[in-house]
């Protein structure tokens, strides 16, 4: 399928690995343009040059903290203010217990997964509306539908955003601008095997049970695989996509189990 984008401009935030890589990967294939960001300068590097190389596109790589004002300007300027398509992404915060948590911790989570989103969608939105046409794609999480309790922080901060793009997103559906947010089960990703040590090491088992006990409990019997969020999100990003507008798209192979 022709997802109708070629020669768009792309920003995929924290994309140097995991979900943001493969959702740049198939903006790439997809024929967009794209800067990439993330903190760690050569992984960043070589990311953006095996991604050019494999699709022949354009792609910039920002090396910058995204939760910062600062790593935010830096990404502004390498697009010249101007973007066709923004993939809203950062690292999810630390797991705990509810008591665990100080302002600073919650005031960072909220910083880093609700208003750095917040930030660049009002940065860059506005020049999709002057346009007529834009596509914006949050990664949150499946804590948005089904919040997971030792990820409070994120449960927060993303609950947060999830409220934030329901209401915009129908403000700017008018001009062409279609905004939604794609929500992660487990997928096999370096977060998964982070959040599987933390579990290995509190019941004192091995990764790999860990994971195969985690597997187990999915009706699709396995983790999600980054390329096949990553189609999703560029399909999100699509033409097709115009009538899709402030959804929560749950990619979690079944594990949550409602019917609406
Ligand atoms: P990952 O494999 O650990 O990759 C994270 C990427 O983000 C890396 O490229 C990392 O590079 C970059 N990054 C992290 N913090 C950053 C920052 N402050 N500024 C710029 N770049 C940053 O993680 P993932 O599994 O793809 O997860 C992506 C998001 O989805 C996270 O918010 C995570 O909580 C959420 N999520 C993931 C899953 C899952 O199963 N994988 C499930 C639910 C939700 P640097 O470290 O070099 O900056």
């Amino acid at each position: 399928m022709d997802l109708g984008i070629r020669g768009k401009r792309g920003l995929v935030c924290a994309a140097s690995k995991g979900l943001g890589r493969a959702s740049a990967e198939a903006l790439a294939e997809a024929g967009v343009d794209l800067v990439i960001n993330a903190r760690g300068a050569d992984a960043l590097e070589a990311a953006a040059h095996e991604i050019a190389t494999k699709h022949g596109v354009s792609v910039t790589p920002v090396a910058a903290d995204i939760t910062t004002g600062e790593g935010r300007a830096a990404v502004l300027e390498a697009l010249g203010g101007r973007a066709d398509i923004l993939v809203n992404n950062a690292g999810g915060p630390p797991p705990g217990v509810w008591t665990d948590w100080s302002r600073d911790d919650f005031i960072k989570a909220i910083d880093a997964n609700m208003l750095t989103a917040v930030a660049l969608m009002q940065a860059l939105v506005p020049g999709m509306i002057e346009r007529g046409w834009g596509r914006v794609v949050n990664i949150t999480s499946q804590s948005v539908r089904s919040p997971i309790p030792v990820l409070g922080l994120s449960n927060t901060a993303r609950a947060g955003l999830t409220g934030f793009v329901a209401g915009m997103s129908r403000q700017v559906a008018p001009h062409g601008v279609v905004v939604n947010n794609l929500l992660p089960g487990i997928h096999a990703t370096d977060r998964a095997d982070s959040l599987d040590s933390g579990v290995a090491k509190a019941e004192g088992i091995s990764l790999d049970e860990a994971r195969r006990r985690r597997e187990a409990t999915i009706p699709a019997r396995s983790y999600g695989q980054p390329e096949d969020f990553g189609a999703t999100c560029a399909f999100l990003c699509s033409q097709h996509a115009r009538f899709i507008i402030g959804q929560n798209i749950l990619l979690d192979g079944g594990a949550l189990n409602v019917t609406v």
